[in-house]
């Protein structure tokens, strides 16, 4: 479960009130019942019932089988038991699609992107359905199939991979860099890192809400307000977090400048080109209110010296396993390989610690991609990848 307290956290489920919640259910159950009118009897409740989760697979699976009408009886039902579930109206849309009922999906695709607005092959569906007010104007058989390989695909990269037993490391705390009136990196045409890193860390934590509801995800901030690199250090050491990720976008003078590269914590910097980054992500400092008392090194300081550099270690193995995936899933993007240097926002973290450089938005074709969803949903599946693949395994602190 997510903590609530003084850090803003993501949240498991949506508070729906009871009227709205009533209404999802109606709903589902009225669509399912246009199709399928045997199943007011099938829907009485009993211990030995199936669960909406059963009911959805049942769904899915008739799907994949070509049998509509039944999954959509099959998918109504579950959602009828848990209507909140946008996995499963996504789902039905596919169904009455199937079934051939292009009004129907559409308003299941429509329920699917209310419910999750990060679920783009809901939202496509929707807009292609909506488009085309009869059969004909439905996407072929053969682009439906390769969008439902798609969706296929994602859903196999996290297979069996979600459950808490699987993971070394339960909780995440998720960075996005920058934020109110620190910009970060500014594109040519004016695109700013704050924002896309933001939107990049709103979709990985989505995506992992979905497939990996094992974590126990912090996000320093979900909106566009300035935080200071120690708050966000503060809030993953008070959430108790096991590993911090911070993203962020890079920016170099030298426009043709691109790739991905991922960070860790170290007292010196382990090249040029690594302490001019930090440099740069460290600029945040001069907004913060930093009392400098020169000569007066706390106790905790002290004792912190010797603990950090167990957490920067096995930072180092962490922003090797992230880099790996990162490279592996965005193959567009320049291997940067892994670095260190002194970062202000990793520096006290009392976890292991890396920070993502997720391609340059001072290269122009970056930043055009990087103003669509596609490429930040790219790489949200990366990183949220690269997250499930270091909590699995954890690394020695
Ligand atoms: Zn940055």
């Amino acid at each position: 479960m997510a903590r609530s307290g003084c850090f803003p956290v993501v949240r498991r489920r949506r508070n729906m009130g009871v009227s709205r919640r009533k209404a999802l259910k109606d709903l589902a159950l009225g669509l399912a019942l246009a199709c399928w009118p045997g199943l007011a009897r099938a829907t009485g409740a009993g211990s030995g019932d199936p669960s909406a989760m059963d009911l959805a697979m049942q769904g899915q699976l008739l799907l994949a089988q070509g049998r509509g009408t039944e999954a959509v009886a099959a998918l109504g039902k579950a959602l009828s038991l848990e209507p909140e579930s946008g996995w499963a109206w996504g789902l039905l849309g596919r169904a009455h699609i199937l079934a051939g009922d292009p009004d129907q999906a559409r308003t299941c695709f429509l329920m699917a992107v209310s419910l999750d607005p990060s679920d783009t092959y809901s939202q496509m569906m929707a807009e292609q359905v909506g488009r085309g007010s009869a059969l004909p104007g439905l996407p072929g058989q053969d682009q439906l199939e390769d969008l439902e390989q798609q969706a296929q695909a994602e859903r196999e990269r996290f297979a069996m991979q979600g459950h808490a037993q699987d993971f070394v490391f339960r909780r995440v705390a998720l960075d996005p860099g920058h934020g109110g009136f620190d910009p970060g990196a500014i594109g040519p045409t004016g695109l700013k890192e704050k924002d896309v890193a933001l939107d990049i860390v709103r979709r990985t934590a989505s995506l992992l809400e979905r497939h990996a509801p094992g974590l126990d995800l912090l996000l320093t901030r979900h909106e566009d307000f300035f935080l200071p690199l120690s708050a966000r250090t503060a809030a993953a050491n008070q959430f108790g977090a096991d590993l911090f990720v911070s993203l962020h976008v890079n920016a170099a003078t030298r426009a043709g400048a691109n790739g991905v590269e991922t960070y860790f914590c170290s007292e010196q910097a382990s090249s040029a080109g690594a302490e001019r980054v930090a440099r740069s992500e460290n600029r945040a400092l001069q907004y913060e209110d930093v009392q400098a008392s020169p000569g007066l090194v706390s106790i905790e300081d002290i004792l912190f010296r010797f603990e950090r550099t167990r957490y920067w270690r096995a930072g180092a193995g962490a922003a090797a396993m992230a880099q790996a995936r990162l490279v592996e899933l965005l193959p567009g993007l320049e291997n940067r390989g892994v670095h260190s240097a002194n970062f202000v926002v990793l520096r006290k973290a009392r976890m292991p610690a890396v920070l993502l450089e997720t391609g340059f938005i001072s290269h122009p074709r970056e930043e055009a991609r990087l103003r669509g969803t596609a490429r930040r949903q790219e790489i949200a599946g990366a990183v949220a990848q690269a997250v499930v693949d270091m909590a699995r395994q954890g690394v020695e602190p």
